[in-house]
């Protein structure tokens, strides 16, 4: 609105300037005509069709000497413009009459003859606003229009843009019902690239390890159930073969050992199981220590049981090398390691081995564990690190089974974070697989 009335005052401005220069060319036109009334008179038509104004020309004495409407001619005009006009003054004066307004105004007619300076009449010119409120009106109706488009277009643009928002987060509200009813590994389909394309692509990634982890749990239960039922069977057949019929001490000797002999499986399957639970718990004992000397232990330890699975080790190590470390983690680290490497050997190839190799590099050391086994798909070498997670899954039931419950390496990843050494794998079906350690030096 404010806008509205400085448009109204400027536009009335503007008229009163306009009028004001009609007034002063009839004055001078009056002025220099004197003796061609016609003439001037003529002039005075054509200037108020013009200028859609009313103009009179007045003499001294206030009497109309000229009207352009006719109607006035010889009136006495006794108004206040008129009387400021005939002072030598211009005088402007903006009036309502029924509702409409009219701008009206008056300039003198001054002679001025050798220097001698005479009000020799008063030109008063009036126009109505009519046309200025009709377009105030016309503007008022234009910018109603044009806010009203304006209210409409952006409403739709809302309503278009809070969809498209909203649609893929209705759908991504839908995948997290999914998830919390179980039903995970589920996926929502991304259909753009933005902020809410990104979440979708979270989100999927989030679901698939869910479901990964999930099977991991499946598997490792399925394992662990299997691997103690089986000492639990034989247990039971053992002890009902004893207690039918008499049997002479040799017997009973002969059964309790190997009764003794599932019970220790039994046990050492409960101390991994207690063991997995208590990954997290792990508390280091750092010392500075050689490696070398840490890996001569383990060769030393683990050469007869990779002598008996026909496993060579070739070990090579540079002898200086300090680093920071829980002794009996890191050997707990390497012998996961190095046992992997003799348990999955490939039965198909006459010579197997496991190499193992230490050695100074720029800024760390890097242990590495070699071996010509079955080798790792490619696609399973991020899993492998994870709990209870193993390639040959399927085999649980069948002859060519490996035993493991897919602990070994997740401990192996959390010792070496927790020690702040990088591990990473290559593997090769059918040439074997590499273990690669990065370690700081002291
Ligand atoms: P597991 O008890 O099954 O051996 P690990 O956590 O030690 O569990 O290893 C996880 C899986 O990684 C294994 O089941 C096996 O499939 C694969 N793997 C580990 N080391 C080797 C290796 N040296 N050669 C081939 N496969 C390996």
């Amino acid at each position: 609105m404010l806008m509205l009335n400085n448009y109204k005052v400027t536009q009335v401005k503007n008229t009163e300037i306009r009028l004001f220069q009609t007034a002063n060319i009839v004055a001078d036109l009056y002025k220099e005509n004197i003796d061609d009334f016609v003439f001037t008179r003529m002039m005075v038509r054509s200037y108020g069709k013009q200028g859609n104004a009313r103009i009179l020309v007045l003499d001294s004495n206030k009497r109309v000497l000229i009207d352009n409407h006719h109607s006035y001619i010889d009136n006495v005009l006794d108004n206040e413009e008129v009387k400021k006009s005939l002072n030598g003054e211009s005088a402007s004066n903006l009036y309502t009459i029924k509702d409409k307004e009219i701008l009206q105004l008056s300039v003198p007619i001054i002679l001025n003859k050798e220097g001698n300076i005479n009000v020799i009449g008063a030109v008063l010119i009036s126009a109505d606003m009519v046309s200025i409120n009709n377009n105030l009106d016309n503007l008022k109706g234009d910018i109603l229009k044009i806010s009203t488009s304006a209210l409409l277009v952006s409403l739709v643009l809302t309503v278009v843009a809070t969809n498209n928002l909203t649609k893929p987060l209705r759908r991504l509200t839908l995948g997290v019902e999914k998830i919390s009813s179980g039903d995970l590994g589920y996926r929502v389909e991304k259909k753009t690239n933005d902020e809410v394309g990104k979440l979708i692509e979270t989100f999927n990634k989030m679901s698939n390890t869910l479901s990964k982890i999930e099977k991991n749990r499946k598997n490792f239960i399925n394992n662990i159930s299997h691997e103690l039922k089986t000492p639990l069977t034989s247990i039971k057949v053992l002890i009902e073969s004893l207690s039918i019929g008499n049997n002479d001490v040799e017997t009973y000797k002969e059964y309790l050992e190997d009764i003794h002999g599932e019970t220790e499986r039994m046990e050492q399957l409960v101390n991994y199981l207690m063991k997995t639970i208590k990954l997290e718990d792990t508390i280091l004992n750092l010392k500075k220590e050689n490696l070398s000397t840490i890996l001569e232990d383990i060769v030393k330890l683990i050469a007869p049981y990779a002598n008996k699975n026909e496993v060579s080790i070739n070990f090579n190590a540079s002898n200086d090398i300090e680093v920071q470390c829980d002794k009996n983690k890191i050997k707990e680290v390497i012998f996961n390691i190095v046992d992997n490497s003799i348990k999955y050997k490939d039965d198909k190839k006459e010579d197997n081995y496991v190499s193992i190799t230490l050695e100074k590099a720029e800024n760390n050391a890097i242990l590495t564990i070699e071996d010509n086994g079955i080798g790792i798909d490619e696609g399973k070498l991020e899993d492998i690190f994870k709990r209870g997670f193993r390639i040959f899954e399927g085999h649980v039931d069948k002859k060519i089974r490996i035993e493991g419950y897919g602990i070994g390496l997740a401990i192996v990843k959390n010792i070496l974070d927790k020690h702040g050494w990088q591990v990473s794998a290559k593997g090769n079906p059918g040439l074997g697989s590499t273990f690669i350690i990065e370690i700081p030096l002291v």
